[in-house]
């Protein structure tokens, strides 16, 4: 299942009310800090405009957030820079012959890769 916020919003691309919510929510801290010194500074208003002006210019709210100077950033290194490339992941990832799959979907799908299941 792929996890994170920007997942989430893009989901919901077409509603303004739970853009909004999601944004105030499930949005990192981060990006709530920086938010809040956008309305300080009167650029916005709240954070119910942001997802407004999404559909309103049909974008999605992360590149809105960049025009706007959020940065959304992404881990560069540790548990969070690498994750399973089927199912998105941060755990067990198994990067042995570059494979870059989780402990679980490579489980899954060892005998499709060719390796030899032993003891089931
Ligand atoms: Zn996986």
């Amino acid at each position: 299942m792929p996890t994170g916020w920007d997942y989430l919003v893009d989901l919901q691309r077409n509603k303004p009310g739970t853009l909004a919510k999601i944004i105030k929510h499930n949005a990192p801290r981060y990006v709530k800090q920086q938010i809040q010194r956008l309305i300080r500074e009167g650029k916005i208003k709240n954070v119910q405009e942001i997802a407004e002006i999404a559909i309103r210019e049909n974008k999605d709210v992360i590149s809105v957030l960049n025009e706007l100077g959020v940065e959304n950033k992404k881990n560069k290194y540790g548990k969070g820079a690498i994750k399973c490339a089927i199912c998105g992941s941060h755990e067990r990832i198994i990067r042995l012959y570059g494979l870059y799959i989780c402990g679980r979907c490579f489980r899954e799908r060892a005998h499709l890769l060719g390796f030899k299941v032993m003891g089931e």
